[in-house]
C-alpha cells in the first residue's frame, strides 16, 4: 500500500537545562506584556521567584490539583480576566499544563467553561498565547492538543487544536526535585505514550521514530532517575524521553493501556501514568507482532517478552500496583466493562472487547 500521511507539530520547542531563564524573554516574544502564571501549591515559591526577576508575570493561580477539576479552569480565568492578562504561562506537570491550556483557550473571550467541556458550545475562535514548562518528564502535554480535565466524577480527555500551546520551554533542571515514585510514574506514562503512539491503528513515520527513541531514553535512564533524582543527565534524557513520548501520540492518539487508565484513575484512584502502566506490559503481550519485535531490536532488546519484563520490573522497583489484589475490591465486570467502551480501546492494533479485557485482568491476579 503506498505511504500516505500529514504530519504536524506546531509548537515552538526550547529544550535545554536552564532554558527557563528565557522566560521573561519568551513572554516578551509573544507581543505579551502582562501574563497569567498557572501552577500547584508546591511550585508557588518557584513561581513567586520567577515573578520577582519577570515584571510581566501580573498573576499568579496556584490552586491546581492532581487530576484537574473545571473548577480551577473557572477561577484561573476568572483571575486572567482580573489581572487583564494577554498571556498565560503553565509551569507544572500535565494538571498544571492541561488547566493553562484550556483558561488560554476561554480567557480571552471569556466563554463559558462547562459549555465548552461539555460540547455544547465550540471553543472560541480567538485565544490567549501560551507557554507549557513541564516539571515532571511524562505527560508531554507541552506538545500535544489535549487537555484531561475533570468535572465532578467525569475525566474527560479533550483534543482540539484550540490547546495546543504556543511554545515549550522544556527546562530538565525543573524535574530533579520529582520525588521518586512520581518520578516513575510520570516516566512509565512516557513509555506508555511512545509505545501506544506506535502500535496505534493511526501511527504514521515521523511519529513512529520519536516513539522509538522515547522507549530507548527511558529503558537507558528511568531508573537512574528514580534512584538518583539529582542525576541531571538522567533527567534531561527523561524530559526529552517525555517530550518525544508527546510527539509520538500526538497525532496517531493512545491505545488500549490509556483506554483501561480511565476506569483504573477514577474508580481505584491510582495516578494517571501508574494507571497507564498497570497493564502496559499486558498490551505490549497482547499486540505483540512484527512492528513491535523491529522496536524491540531497535532499543536493543531481544523482542517484546524483555521488553514486557523490563516494564514490570520498573513498577515493582517502585512499589507501583501491579496486580488486582493491589487494588482492593475490584469489580471485575465494571472494570473490563468500562475499559470496552473508551474510545481509546477502538485504536488498539488487537481487538479487544469486554470478555478478552475481563481475561487480561484476571490474569493480574
Ligand atoms: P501532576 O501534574 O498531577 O503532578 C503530580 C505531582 O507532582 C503533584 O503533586 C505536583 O505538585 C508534583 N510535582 C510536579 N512537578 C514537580 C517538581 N518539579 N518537583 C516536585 N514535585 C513536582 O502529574 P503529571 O503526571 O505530570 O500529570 C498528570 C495529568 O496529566 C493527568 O491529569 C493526566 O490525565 C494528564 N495528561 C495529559 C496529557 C496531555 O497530552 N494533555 C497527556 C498525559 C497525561
Amino acid at each position: 500500500m503506498a505511504l500516505e500521511f500529514l504530519y504536524r507539530q506546531p509548537v515552538a520547542i526550547r529544550f535545554g537545562v536552564g532554558s527557563i531563564d528565557q522566560l521573561g524573554e519568551a513572554i516578551r516574544s509573544l507581543g505579551a506584556s502582562r501574563c497569567l502564571v498557572v501552577c500547584d501549591r508546591f511550585l508557588r515559591t518557584r513561581v513567586e521567584a520567577m515573578q520577582r526577576k519577570i515584571p510581566e508575570i501580573a498573576a499568579i493561580f496556584s490552586d491546581v490539583e492532581e487530576n484537574p477539576q473545571l473548577k480551577g479552569v473557572i477561577a484561573a480565568t476568572a483571575l486572567a480576566r482580573e489581572a487583564n492578562v494577554d498571556a498565560i504561562v503553565g509551569v507544572g506537570g500535565g494538571s498544571t499544563m492541561d488547566t493553562a491550556k484550556f483558561t488560554a483557550a476561554i480567557a480571552r473571550e471569556n466563554a463559558d467553561a462547562l459549555a465548552c467541556f461539555k460540547g455544547e458550545m465550540p471553543f472560541p475562535k480567538t485565544r490567549f498565547p501560551m507557554i507549557a514548562v513541564p516539571t515532571t518528564a511524562g505527560t508531554g502535554s507541552e506538545v500535544t492538543q489535549v487537555s484531561v480535565i475533570s468535572h465532578g466524577k467525569e475525566k474527560k480527555t479533550i483534543n482540539n487544536p484550540v490547546f495546543m500551546p504556543t511554545l515549550a520551554i522544556v527546562d530538565p533542571a525543573l524535574t530533579v526535585t520529582v520525588p521518586p515514585r512520581t518520578t516513575m510514574n510520570t516516566g512509565l506514562d512516557a513509555m506508555a505514550h511512545a509505545l501506544e503512539g506506535y502500535w496505534s491503528k493511526h501511527h504514521q513515520p515521523i511519529s513512529d521514530l520519536c516513539a522509538i527513541e522515547a522507549v530507548r531514553l527511558v529503558l537507558k535512564n528511568l531508573e537512574t532517575a528514580y534512584r538518583d533524582g539529582a542525576n541531571l543527565a538522567a533527567r534531561e534524557n527523561m524530559s526529552l524521553a517525555a517530550l518525544l513520548g508527546g510527539m509520538s501520540f500526538a497525532l496517531p492518539k493512545t491505545a488500549g493501556s490509556h483506554a483501561c487508565s480511565y476506569p483504573l484513575s477514577e474508580d481505584y484512584h491510582l495516578p494517571h501514568g501508574e494507571a497507564c502502566a498497570f497493564t502496559l506490559d499486558s498490551f505490549v503481550r497482547i499486540n505483540a507482532d512484527e512492528r513491535l519485535e523491529t522496536l524491540c531490536h531497535r532499543v536493543g532488546l531481544s523482542g517484546t517478552d524483555e521488553l514486557a519484563d523490563r516494564i514490570k520490573a520498573l513498577k515493582k522497583l517502585a512499589g507501583l500496583k501491579t496486580t488486582l489484589s493491589d487494588l482492593g475490591n475490584v469489580d471485575l465486570d465494571k472494570l473490563a466493562r468500562d475499559a470496552a467502551k473508551h474510545p481509546l480501546m477502538g485504536n488498539n492494533p488487537v481487538a479487544m472487547d469486554e470478555a478478552a479485557l475481563r481475561n487480561m485482568f484476571e490474569a493480574l491476579k
